[in-house]
Order: C-alpha cells, then sequence, then structure tokens
C-alpha cells in the first residue's frame, strides 16, 4: 500500500527540510509506504533545488515543477495526477498541517472505511482578526446561498482513495476552488478538528486582496444566488416605483403642484444607475468566468518532473519531459 504525500510549494525553500523531516519521524508510525510528491509551483526561489537535493538522498521523494506560478488549486491538481498512491494526501509545506494526524487519518480509512477524510481548524490563533472576521463572514454567506456545502475552517489537508482523487481530476474545470470540489463530489468523508498552527518558516502567499478575490471566485464558481437577487431586487423596486406612482397621482389631485420633489428625484436616478451598474458588473463576473471556461486551457504546464517508475510510463507526453 503506497500513501502519497502531495506538497504545493511555492518559494517554500526554508520550510521544505523541516516538512521533510517531520513526515520522516511520522513515518513508521504509518501501515503503509509514503511517496513524496512536491509540486513545484513556479518558485522564483530555490525551491526547486532543495526539493532535487532531496530526490538524490532519497529514492521516494519525486516532483513536478511548472513553468510559471500557477496557484494552489492547480498544484492541488496536478499532484492527484502524478501521484502514484493508493492513498492521497494533501499538505502543505509550512507544517500548518500536522504530520502526527496522519496515522490517525489513514486509520479511519483504512480501518472506518471512510473516503476522504478532511481537517478543520477550530481555532484561528495567530491570524490578524480582520482576516479572521472575513474568513467567517465569507463561510456563512456561501453556505446560505450555495447548494454545496463548504466547511468553517476546513483545510486543504485531506487524506482520500484513489477513488476520490479520481473523481476531484473528472472535475475538469479551469477556474478551481478545491473546497467546493471536495464538497460536491460528495462521498464519505470524516472531519478532524486541531487548533490552529503557525508556520514554522517563511511568509504566507496570501494577501488580504488575494483572499478577497478568492472568496469571490468560490461565490461564483458555488452559487448562482447573485443574479437571482438582480432579479428580486429589480422586481422590488419595480413594486415601489407603482407605490409611488399612486401616491404621486392622489398628492397631484389633491393639493395640485406636481413638479415638486426634484432633488428627491435626482437621488432615485442615482441610485437605481448604481444598482444597475452594480448588476451588470455582477453579470459581467459570470461571464468573465464562463469565457476563461470555454477556453479550455491546461489547468497547469510542466517544465520539469521526476515520477516514480509506474507513473514514469504513463506521462501524458508532449509537453510533459521526464528530466533527471
Ligand atoms: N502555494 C502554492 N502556490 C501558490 C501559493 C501557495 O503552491 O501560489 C502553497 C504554499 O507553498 C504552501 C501552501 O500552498 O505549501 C499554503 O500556502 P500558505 O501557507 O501561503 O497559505 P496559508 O497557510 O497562509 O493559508
Ligand atoms: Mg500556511
Amino acid at each position: 500500500m503506497l500513501l502519497s504525500v502531495i506538497v504545493p510549494c511555492y518559494n517554500e525553500q526554508e520550510s521544505i527540510p523541516y516538512f521533510y523531516s517531520a513526515v520522516n519521524e511520522i513515518a513508521p508510525q504509518l501501515k503503509a509506504e509514503i511517496e513524496f510528491l512536491f509540486v513545484d509551483d513556479g518558485s522564483a526561489d530555490d525551491t526547486l533545488k532543495v526539493i532535487k537535493e532531496l530526490t538524490r538522498k532519497d529514492e521516494r521523494v519525486h516532483y513536478v515543477s511548472f513553468s510559471r506560478n500557477f496557484g494552489k488549486e492547480a498544484a492541488i491538481y496536478a499532484g492527484l495526477e502524478n501521484a502514484a498512491g493508493d492513498y492521497l494526501v494533501l499538505m502543505d509545506a509550512d507544517l500548518q498541517d500536522p504530520p502526527t494526524l496522519l496515522p490517525q487519518m489513514l486509520s479511519y480509512i483504512w480501518e472506518d472505511r471512510y473516503d476522504c477524510v478532511g481537517t478543520r481548524r477550530v481555532t484561528r490563533k495567530g491570524e490578524p482578526p480582520i482576516r479572521s472576521f472575513f474568513a467567517r463572514g465569507f463561510y456563512r454567506l456561501i453556505n446560505r446561498i450555495s447548494k454545496t456545502e463548504i466547511v468553517d475552517g476546513a483545510r486543504d489537508f485531506q487524506m482520500m482513495t484513489r477513488q476520490v482523487a479520481d473523481a476531484v481530476l473528472s472535475v475538469g474545470e479551469y477556474n478551481r476552488f478545491s473546497k467546493g470540489i471536495f464538497g460536491w463530489v460528495g462521498f464519505r468523508k470524516k472531519w478532524i478538528e486541531y487548533e490552529n498552527v503557525e508556520r514554522v518558516a517563511g511568509e504566507t502567499k496570501w494577501s488580504f486582496w488575494g483572499l478577497f478575490v478568492y472568496a469571490l471566485d468560490g461565490i461564483i464558481a458555488y452559487s448562482t444566488t447573485p443574479l437571482v437577487l438582480s432579479s428580486v431586487i429589480g422586481l422590488l423596486l419595480c413594486l415601489i416605483a407603482f407605490l409611488f406612482i399612486i401616491v404621486i397621482i392622489v398628492r397631484t389631485l389633491v393639493f395640485g403642484d406636481p413638479t415638486q420633489g426634484w432633488p428627491s428625484l435626482a437621488c432615485i436616478i442615482i441610485l437605481l444607475a448604481g444598482l444597475q451598474l452594480f448588476f451588470i458588473g455582477i453579470l459581467g463576473q459570470y461571464l468573465a468566468k464562463a469565457y476563461l471556461e470555454t477556453k479550455r486551457r491546461p489547468i497547469y504546464l510542466t517544465r520539469e518532473k521526476h515520477l516514480g517508475k509506474d507513473k514514469t510510463l504513463d506521462t501524458d507526453g508532449g509537453v510533459n519531459e521526464n528530466t533527471e
């Protein structure tokens, strides 16, 4: 039995050695052989060099290196696609996903026949309060407006069977939002809870703005409620306008002077113009996503890779050459 440890890495030269030794420490407690699959997501530092050094020392270490930075979602996809394991686990390189949970996760799959074991952090200790506030708000909102369940605090740290990995890979969309895809594919899932751990070295790649855009992507990918909202608000405004017309007609008949009240008119026009632009903007977001999706671009491009024997044989050829 082989467990593939898939590690998306973007500028993680400092963290990788810690990560490698922490997982190795726990490996003897696992009832499976392990394989490391590092996905170098177009790092600008010496990440690839550090990984290559590991491959020389340890034949269980494999890697895929991208032609540029494609983002963590693409790295996860590449990892699932290139891993050889019967079981697969996604882990961050910064040790925010404790390797000590691995034996427990594996036993849930093995003994309790779960298909997937997810993890969620129950605290957000060490995170800026403003970030936690918006994160909580995002999960509340998306779970209200989306049919796919997206669990608050869920990490990408999860272990799954080959079957689940194949299911996730079969969702071939370009705009990937893993938290949603894993919810969407279903299967029997066990959740493990743990306290937030701060990263061991290096810095987080997420800026506030980056997270905000990611949250918007998630909403657009997993809900069409914003589109329905424009119809509902439009209808409501028509109703209000209708009531106003009646009020104005009655007022003119009773008091005369129909020209009164142009400042309010100006406000109403500005408000409605704003609302219209706002909803055209939302429509634009969906259109843009649909446009990108129709281009059918590859999710990632490989510059070089080094995989285990059985995986090297069935590489897809073309762009991906096995080097080293
Ligand atoms: N990561 C990646 N590509 C990116 C950004 C991040 O592969 O474009 C990896 C990163 O190397 C790390 C994991 O994704 O292993 C989580 O990133 P980070 O720790 O910056 O996010 P956070 O834990 O702060 O949410
Ligand atoms: Mg991290």
